[in-house]
């Protein structure tokens, strides 16, 4: 089937979220990811991935028109590698925060600015980087460095488990001991490379009680007590 056109009708269809292709409402905007310079990308369809599930459908379908699918969560990857592709799986609706006993389950569209405010409701914070639009799936795949490293170390030091949509659309749960080689090859060189990573758990710490940097303005801080 690889080369047939798309079917892009029967891809909405089975997917939760929306799909965006030229000419519709919000791909001009979404197309465009946070650095100008890849603003001259046009890919040929927008996945608003709203679960897992949506992924799986999403990577299924372009193998089957043999197209090019390729994850985004912030979309500030300098080398534009979530921007180069025929279909986006933008993963910025799944952006839930839960926070249970000092762990976190992420949501992999989450932006650090509003993950660093959901945390600090319950008086914690993770490790991870200063750009309030940056996205902690790019982050945290990449490794993440912050004003916090010095004390906890990389985002990925803290993650304790991910959700991920293989290249042949299973979805698996890896941790240091289901799946713990793609656990291990997630935490530095995760992005885009090895699947797509629809949630992500973390081990929390204290928010610091003043900001620990003042050139950030959304650190996670909590008032003195
Ligand atoms: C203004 C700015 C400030 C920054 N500040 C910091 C900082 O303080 N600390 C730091 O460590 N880094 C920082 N960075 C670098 C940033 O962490 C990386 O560029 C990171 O890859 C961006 O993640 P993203 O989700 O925003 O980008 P994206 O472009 O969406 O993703 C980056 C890469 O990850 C892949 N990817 C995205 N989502 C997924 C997913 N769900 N599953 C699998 N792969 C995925 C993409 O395909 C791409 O290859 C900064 C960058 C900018 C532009």
């Amino acid at each position: 089937m690889a080369g047939w056109r798309p079917d892009w009708a029967a891809l909405q269809e089975a997917i939760g979220g929306d799909l965006l292709v030229p000419g519709l409402p919000g791909y001009e905007v979404l197309r465009k990811p946070a650095l100008a310079r890849f603003h001259d990308t046009r890919p040929q369809g927008i996945v608003l991935a709203t679960a897992a599930a949506d992924v799986a459908e999403a990577i299924r379908f372009a193998q089957r028109f043999g197209l090019r699918a390729i994850p985004r969560c912030g979309g500030h990857c300098f080398a534009g590698r979530s921007s180069n592709g025929d279909i986006i799986i933008d993963v910025t609706p799944m952006r839930s925060v839960s926070v249970t006993g000092g762990v976190a389950t992420v949501g992999a569209g989450v932006r650090l600015g509003d993950l660093y405010d959901a945390l600090a409701v319950h008086g914690r914070t993770i490790p991870a980087g200063c750009g309030p639009s940056v996205g902690i799936a790019g982050l945290t795949l990449g490794g993440g460095l912050g004003t916090l490293g010095r004390k906890y170390g990389l985002t990925c030091d803290q993650l304790l488990s991910a959700q991920v949509v293989l290249p042949d659309g299973r979805i698996v749960e890896c941790d240091e001991h289901v799946e713990a080689e793609l656990f291990w090859a997630l935490r530095g060189a995760g992005g885009g490379n090895f699947g797509v990573v629809t949630s992500l758990v973390f081990a929390t710490v204290p928010a610091p009680r003043r900001p620990a940097s003042t050139w950030s303005g959304r650190l996670s801080t909590r008032p003195p007590s």
